[in-house]
């Protein structure tokens, strides 16, 4: 797939776009973006995972989470990897895969402290962006469709009822054969996005131009359907664009 298009007479070619899906915890971004992926053959690209790799980097080599200059270099040795069969980029922690240690309630948190730095994210900002450069992607996160490709072709901005994500994420972590109360997770949840939403620098919001979705009501079939109609409907404005 193709599409061109150009902003002011400009041209731009670019092979296949960049979709974005930013929201909170419990949202339905990763979701929403695995099965996307899967229908697709875009590649996907999870951006919590990078913080997620350097706050647990940080707590094996006894790095205080307040220390941005050493929570920088920690960033170094982290890299996507597209797998050869597309879907989600394997994330790397000097060559080894941190996947199954990374995704624990705690991680989570740290993840959040340490992502208001500036030093943590200037250092995670290339690394994302090389993952995205050749399209075809579609990459989950925060800052996503302001900050990370502010020029996505698709942004979507991914909301529910507090309640409810928690319920989501409880129900998340017991599939992972953990025991966690609900109401633990509720708080642990309002806590971190408190804090990625007060943020000075990249903060957790839509940006002017993304699509809202209020995902409460929603069932996984009706998140993907949801994604997919934008899609296509984006898709069709872009190749009927007349700057193209
Ligand atoms: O998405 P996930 O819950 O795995 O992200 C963990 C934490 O990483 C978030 O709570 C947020 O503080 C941070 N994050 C971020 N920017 C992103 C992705 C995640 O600040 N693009």
């Amino acid at each position: 797939m193709h599409f061109s298009y150009g902003t002011n007479m400009k041209v731009r070619t670019i092979k296949q776009p960049v979709i974005v899906v930013d929201g909170p915890a419990g949202s339905g971004k990763s979701t929403v973006c695995k099965h996307f992926a899967e229908k697709t053959g875009y590649s996907y690209l999870d951006t919590g995972a990078l913080y997620r790799t350097v706050a647990w980097l940080a707590a094996a080599a006894g790095v205080p989470l307040d220390d941005e200059a050493r929570l920088a270099e920690l960033c170094i040795g982290i890299e996507f990897l597209i797998p050869e069969s597309k879907g989600k980029m394997i994330i790397l922690a000097d060559g080894k895969n941190v996947e199954n240690v990374i995704r624990t309630e705690n991680v989570g948190m740290s993840a959040s402290k340490i992502s208001k730095l500036t030093g943590v994210r200037k250092a995670l900002l290339p690394i994302q962006r090389e993952a995205g450069k050749e399209g075809g992607i579609i990459a989950e996160g925060r800052d996503m469709g302001t900050v990370v490709f502010p020029d996505a072709e698709i942004k979507i901005y991914l909301d529910a009822d507090p309640g409810v994500r928690a319920g989501r994420r409880w129900l998340e972590l017991r599939g992972r054969g953990e025991k966690p109360e609900y109401n633990d997770v509720f708080e642990d949840m309002v806590r971190r996005d408190a804090q990625d939403r007060s943020r000075d620098v990249a903060p957790l919001k839509p940006s002017d131009d993304a699509f809202i979705i209020d995902t409460t009501n929603m069932d996984i079939e009706a998140m993907v359907e949801a994604i997919v109609k934008i899609y296509h409907n984006r898709s069709s404005e872009i190749r009927e664009s007349p700057y193209r």
